[in-house]
């Protein structure tokens, strides 16, 4: 990835899992005006200025964060975004699920991610416990691994960042309208005692 690729582009969102479903991520990056469209415009900004322009996309919180980041790029990385997880982990205010997000809809990098809502559909596609920590959890990370399609990565995990934040919502599912309903424990379960009281 080159110097003047966009920092900040695409699905990827904000670090941590929020509460905004992924349409409304994709919606706010794409206000991120193009003045910022170069890592070193980036490195080289003051805090300030970058607070003005991240501002509209509703990212003011991570100013400091993204800051620090293109400057790590620049003076670590020669201006080009890592490809590694674990350098990608290494900079500031990137996570798992950024780091993931980078590597796969940048690079092609057949990843999974794990956020809120993804866990949220695998807890309920395999029957597993979600908790606070399955971000972090290897049991989650096999299960949306064993769900990906490794041949179209950027793909699946589109539609899965759709399917879990549009129709496998937190409350009400809408698991009679779910493509992969009858693959799912929650929707299967969901299925036969919609019949039930038919
Ligand atoms: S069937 Fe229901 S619970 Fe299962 S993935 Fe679809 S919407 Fe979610």
């Amino acid at each position: 990835m080159e110097e003047d690729a966009r920092p900040v582009s695409g699905p990827v969102r904000g670090g941590s899992s929020s509460q905004a479903s992924c349409h409304a991520d994709r919606t706010s990056v794409s206000a991120v005006p193009e003045s910022i469209s170069s890592l070193k415009q980036l490195a080289a900004s003051r805090p300030r200025s970058i607070n003005d322009l991240l501002r509209s996309a509703g990212l003011r919180w991570r100013v400091r964060l993204v800051h620090r980041m293109a400057l790590q790029i620049r003076d670590t990385h020669h201006g080009r975004i890592p490809r590694g997880r674990r350098e990608l982990e290494a900079l500031a205010g990137v996570g798992p699920y950024v780091a993931g997000a980078v590597r796969c809809f940048a690079y092609g990098e057949a990843d999974e991610l794990l956020d809120t809502n993804t866990i949220r559909s695998a807890s309920r596609v395999f029957g597993l416990q979600a908790t606070d920590s399955s971000r972090r959890s290897r049991v989650f990370r096999d299960a949306l691994r064993s769900l990906l399609d490794r041949g179209h990565p950027r793909e699946f995990n589109l539609a899965l960042l759709d399917l879990a934040a549009l129709i496998c919502r937190p409350r009400s599912p809408l698991c009679a309208s779910c493509p992969v309903c009858t693959e799912c424990q929650y929707g299967r379960r969901a299925t036969l005692s919609r019949e039930l009281r038919q």
